[in-house]
């Protein structure tokens, strides 16, 4: 039985619809969902819908941005009661914080001789929250740069033009947040933030402390060794164990749905938390 507990739609920064995920999910042998959008849950009652025509089980879920040290964690949030109080001012408060960001990227975008660029990045992102990918695909779409990695590189990475910096909430905040909302707390993709292994653990205990529950021990397809690591991890600390593609776009298939490898008998899978029977 295949549990993914990561992946977007077009609401953050994916590519689908939550109905053509729902799908695609269906089709990949994914039992149960966690739909995962960067601070929206906009995605979820649509998903619902579909998952239930489809016939497989959508767990409501959501990836919030936070701090750690000067640097960005993003903690997911499962099982999180969508209609919570809680949930949605912490929904309002990362959007304000997001929007605030965006139209001071605008403002220097503009300053560096794009003064299109508010308009043009809003049009791109539709219904999502406008963020710094959409900005990126505007420079890409008026000529100034050839792809979104040298959009990066030139205007929107650190220590550029557009380069805004900004205090994402802490994690005990964040954790606070989706606990308030009868969620489970999960430290997204430990090994993707460039820490060393030191770095990493003293994060990881940074969330422990913060009243966390849970590492994702696999984060799309990557080597046994890597997993067997993170999960030696999470026993040492108690934590329960997570999995999920972070699948964003069809194309990339290291991200694919329900595409990587099973968790280990020795995890204590985090379902388990969500009313599961444990599987493997
Ligand atoms: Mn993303
Ligand atoms: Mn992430
Ligand atoms: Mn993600």
């Amino acid at each position: 039985m295949i549990f993914d507990l990561h992946c977007h739609t077009h609401f953050s920064d994916g590519l689908l619809s939550p109905e053509a995920l729902v799908a695609r999910a269906k089709e990949r042998g994914v039992a149960v969902l966690a739909i995962t959008d960067h601070d929206t849950i906009a995605a979820v009652g649509i998903a619902q819908k579909a998952a239930l025509d489809a016939g497989i089980t959508l767990i409501s879920g959501i990836e919030f941005s936070s701090q750690w040290g000067k640097g960005g964690v993003h903690i997911v949030g499962l099982g999180v009661d969508v209609n919570s109080p809680a949930l949605i001012a912490a929904v309002d408060f990362q959007e304000q914080a997001r929007n605030a960001r965006a139209l001071a990227i605008a403002d220097r975008l503009s300053k560096a001789g794009f003064p299109g660029a508010l308009l043009g990045a809003q049009e791109i992102a539709g219904d999502a929250t406008l963020g710094r990918p959409h900005f990126a695909q505007y420079l890409v779409a008026v000529g100034a740069v050839k792809n979104i990695n040298a959009a990066f590189k030139k205007y929107l990475g650190t220590g550029k033009p557009a380069d805004v910096k900004y205090q994402w909430p802490l994690m005990d905040q964040v954790i606070g947040w989706i606990h308030a909302a009868g969620g489970v707390a999960v430290l997204a993709h430990p090994a993707k933030y460039e820490l060393t292994r030191t770095k990493m653990c003293a994060m990881v205990d940074s969330f422990v402390a913060a009243g966390g529950n849970a590492l994702e021990v696999i984060s799309g397809l990557q080597p046994t060794a890597l997993t067997e690591d993170l999960l030696r991890i999470a026993n040492a600390r108690s934590l329960h164990a997570s999995c999920g593609s972070d699948f964003h776009f069809p194309d990339q298939t290291w991200q694919e749905l329900g595409g990587f490898g099973k968790l280990p008998a020795h995890a204590k899978p985090v379902w388990e938390l969500l009313g599961f029977n444990p599987q493997h």
